[in-house]
This record gives structure tokens, sequence and C-alpha cells, in this order.
């Protein structure tokens, strides 16, 4: 089978060319601008996945997936909003992408996507009830529960990263204050380090970055190096990540949290507290929950994984 996949991020628009097997054939990348607007994000659309059918030579298409970083309508084939690409919104990009491409299209919310990939193609493959959690510039998530996809009433559902966990916390993107996603999210973690304006200036790591190239690598870097700021930075993510595990295991029961998003590439340095502060969490309910690391290249399996899915549920056309 020839799939060909889409990713639009806020920071990149990828297409890839794949197979029902999950192996990635082909890739071609281009950075996203903020001011995108309908057409030129159509064109850049055509223009990419044409190029990858004419360098791979692929004649005929078993359908095309797209994964969207915002709000999408996957009935109608319709971006809602995002918050972090501009002039996008009510955009009908289904429809385009089938007259161009002549085959089936399906487009997911980029968590959903991702949790559709680690069902086929992860960890949770052999699993009925998984939690999927991405740790990137946002939170975002999804669920398997008794083996089916939970979508909800306005297919909104898996927004973990909306869960407060510090009443009176940091303020979020949405407007509450203390959501998981305003103290644990990349873009938090890098900020809540510069907010400590005094340590970050006595740090000899730190010192030495830029306030705008400062991230959640580059934070779990120093910690290792020794940086005292970043380890107690890290320390209280985990803290506030254990909570925010507890919550949903305590809400939904799973067998796995598959924790994945750029965070999660800091790997042992991560998972190895966070299953400390889990069990330690969980101590007077103890059941078993095993929180492993997702799909490294999950964003491109994404765009495979939704059609793959969606033909075997035959869910839309
Ligand atoms: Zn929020």
């Amino acid at each position: 089978m020839n799939i060909l996949g889409f990713d639009v991020g806020g920071t990149k628009i990828s297409a890839v060319l794949g197979d029902e097997k999950g192996k990635i054939k082909a890739t071609i990348r281009k950075p996203t601008i903020k001011h995108l607007g309908k057409n030129r994000l159509r064109d850049q659309l055509f223009e990419i996945g044409d190029q990858l059918l004419k360098e791979n030579n692929i004649k005929k298409l078993d359908g095309v997936g797209i994964i969207f970083a915002g709000l999408v309508d996957r009935t109608k084939g319709m971006i809602i909003t995002s918050p972090n690409i501009l002039g996008l919104d009510n955009f009908m990009i289904v429809g385009a992408l089938k007259d161009h491409f002549r085959t089936n299209v399906v487009l997911e919310n980029d968590a959903t996507g991702a949790t559709i990939a680690e069902k086929l193609f992860g960890s949770g493959r052999n699993s009925d009830n998984f939690l999927y959690l991405t740790l990137s510039t946002g939170i975002g998530g999804g669920a398997f529960v008794n083996g089916k996809l939970m979508r909800g009433q306005h297919g909104l559902a898996g927004e973990f990263g909306h869960m407060v966990i510090m009443s009176n916390g940091p303020t979020c993107g949405c407007g509450r204050k203390g959501c998981l996603e305003a103290i644990a999210s990349g873009k938090s973690i890098s900020r809540r380090v510069s907010e400590s304006i005094t340590a970050v200036r006595d740090s000899e790591i730190l010192s030495k970055i830029e306030p705008r190239d400062l991230s959640a690598e580059k934070i779990f870097d120093a910690m290792r190096n020794g940086d005292m700021l970043s380890r107690l930075i890290v320390e209280e993510t985990v803290y506030y990540l254990s909570i925010g595990v507890v919550n949903l295991a305590c809400a939904f029961d799973p067998e796995i949290m598959i924790i994945g998003g750029g965070v999660s590439l800091a790997g042992n340095d991560l998972f190895k507290p966070l299953r400390d502060a889990v069990r330690e969490e969980f101590k007077s309910m103890a059941r078993p929950l095993k929180i492993v690391q997702g799909l490294k290249n999950g964003g491109d399996l994404a765009a495979i994984a939704v059609v793959l899915y969606n033909n075997e549920n035959n869910s839309l056309n």
C-alpha cells in the first residue's frame, strides 16, 4: 500500500510516504509560516505531496491522512481553529486534498493521530485500555477504552493538558489557572526556568543560553551537567506530572500510560523519577500501571495510521 501523510504542526509541515506496516519510505519537511492562510497551506500540501509521489514514482495512492495541531471536525473534514497557526479557521481541507489526490482523505487532531499510531504500531498494540499523553509545546492526549478510541460527544476527548493540577497556578493558554499544560509542557518548563531570573544569572550553564533558545531539552542537559536550578524545575515538573498521571489512572484504569512528544525524549531522566513519583502517589490504592515512552517517530506514523485505522473501522469514506 502507498499512503501519503501530512503533519501540519506549529513549527513544521511534513509530508511522508508510508505503508500498512508503518514503514516510512520518504519524508519532506518545511518550516511553518505563522500567518499561513488557507490558500498557502493548500498549495504547499499539493506541492510537497506531488513532489513525494514523483520522486518515488508512485502512480496510485491508497489514501491520504492529515494530522493537524489544533481543533478539527473530522466528519466535516474541516479545520476548526488552531492556537499556533493563524488564518485556517473553518478550512474545508479534506475536500481540497480529495480533489487533488483523488483518493479518500482522513483528518485528525495531532494527539488523536499519535494515539492511533501507538495502537497500530507502538506500545498500545496489544492493549485494550491505554492512555497517551504528548508532552510537547503543549500537552495533548488520547484514550483507548475497552479496545475503542474514545472520541467524546464533540470529538474533543483527551484534552488531558487542561486538567488543573495546581490550584491558582500559572495561567494557561486556555484561560484557566494551574493546568498540567501550564506547568509540564516543553514551553512551560522553559518559562518556569527563565522566571527564576537570579538563579539563571548565577547558573554557569543556563546563563550562557540565550533566553529564546532555552528548551526542555537544554534544561535536561543542564541538569545532567549538575545545574541545580534545572534539577529543581525537573523535579517539580515530575511531581506535578505524577499528579496528572494518577488522576488519569483513577478515571480510566488503564493498563499502560504512554508518554510521547519532545519532552519524553529525555528518556530515563524523566521516566525513572516519574515512575517513582506515581508509585508514591498511588501508595494507598496501589494498582499496576506501566508508564512507557511513546514512538519516537509517532508524528510521521500518525498521518499514516489514521488512514489505516479509518479503513479498519470503516468510519469515513
Ligand atoms: Zn489549560
